[in-house]
């Protein structure tokens, strides 16, 4: 299954030609595949949106959901909530493209109770958002602070030996580079488009991850050994 997302995800870069994909473009893509945007606010919305909505019968998809897609026979809708970041609503349209693309609407007028068809969409969003390329890029700037690291340590060790073993070992704990924001209940990737940019980000170890029971990125898809 996870195969077939990834295929699907590259044939997808492949005919869109996208390197990067922004906001600007999934909307474009999702608009030329004849469905319409709708943004929305879970508070209020103007009069012919409410209708739209209470006509539909999406009032508790509206509360419940910061992104969702719509299809019968006369209608293709994705709604979109209004008061989200730019990089925000890229992950959540990518997302709902990742149901329109993979064919999810089958019987279903809304994709997003069957839990295979929500972990392929995000699968294929992970796999859009961390294009081959960049993924390279990145490894080459954590693996260069994997190296400043260790020299650091090495610096401590001619200072003293007992002193840089503890250090040497705090260091081992964290084992990959793992971020969350400060508030943040999810760890993620340091390449990952929710923490990239992020200025107050932090470093988190296992134990972390552990004791603040931190959730693993549905975006970048962070792995934990289990040992
Ligand atoms: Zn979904
Ligand atoms: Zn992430």
């Amino acid at each position: 299954m996870t195969a077939n997302i990834k295929k699907s995800a590259r044939r997808f870069l492949r005919e869109y030609k996208i390197n990067i994909l922004s906001f600007e473009r999934i909307s474009k893509i999702i608009k030329s595949q004849g469905y319409k945007i709708i943004r929305f606010c879970k508070a209020y919305n103007d009069e012919n949106i409410e209708i739209l909505i209470n006509v539909l019968g999406l009032k508790e998809y509206v509360q419940a959901y910061s992104a969702f897609t719509y299809v019968d026979n006369n209608y293709r809708l994705v709604f979109l909530e209004d008061n989200i970041s730019e990089q925000e609503a890229l992950i959540l349209l990518t997302h709902e493209e990742g149901h329109i693309y993979n064919g999810h609407f089958g019987k279903t007028v809304i994709a997003g109770e069957n839990t295979t068809d929500e972990f392929e969409a995000n699968e294929f969003t992970h796999y859009l958002l961390n294009p081959p390329i960049i993924n390279k890029a990145f490894a080459f700037i954590s693996t260069h602070k994997i190296i400043s690291t260790m020299l650091c340590c090495s610096i401590f060790v001619t200072i003293g030996g007992s002193i840089s073993t503890s250090i040497i070992l705090t260091q081992q704990t964290y084992y990959r580079e793992y971020y969350a924001t400060p508030s943040g209940k999810k760890y993620h990737k340091a390449e990952c488009i929710y923490i990239r940019d992020k200025q107050t980000k932090r470093r988190v170890s296992k134990d972390d991850i552990k004791n603040e029971k931190l959730e693993p990125c549905k975006v970048c898809l962070p792995e934990l050994r289990k040992d």
